[in-house]
């Protein structure tokens, strides 16, 4: 079952065209029900048809830093874990 971090962890290799046939499948039918991953999915590759040719560098930070906030924002949806910091 592929998680937001596992899409994240392969986006280079998804976009390459890299990953496993099932691991591409799964990727794939994470982002049918993924906002934040396909958003992500089509900025990375925006950013690389701007002019990048799949270089062998990770994403642009800041796109991970947004990345990042998304995947915080879904997880607190997916999870509400009440912050009464009792402990
Ligand atoms: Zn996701």
């Amino acid at each position: 079952m592929f998680q937001c971090q596992d899409f994240q962890a392969t986006l280079y290799e998804f976009v390459a065209g890299e990953l496993l046939p099932e691991q591409r499948q799964e990727a794939e039918k994470h982002l049918l029900g993924c906002e934040a991953c396909a958003t992500n999915l089509q900025e990375y590759r925006q950013t690389i048809e701007a002019g990048w040719t799949l270089p062998q560098v990770p994403p642009p930070p800041r796109l991970l830093e947004r990345f990042r906030e998304a995947l915080a924002e879904q997880e607190a949806m997916d999870e509400p874990r009440p912050a009464n910091g009792d402990s």
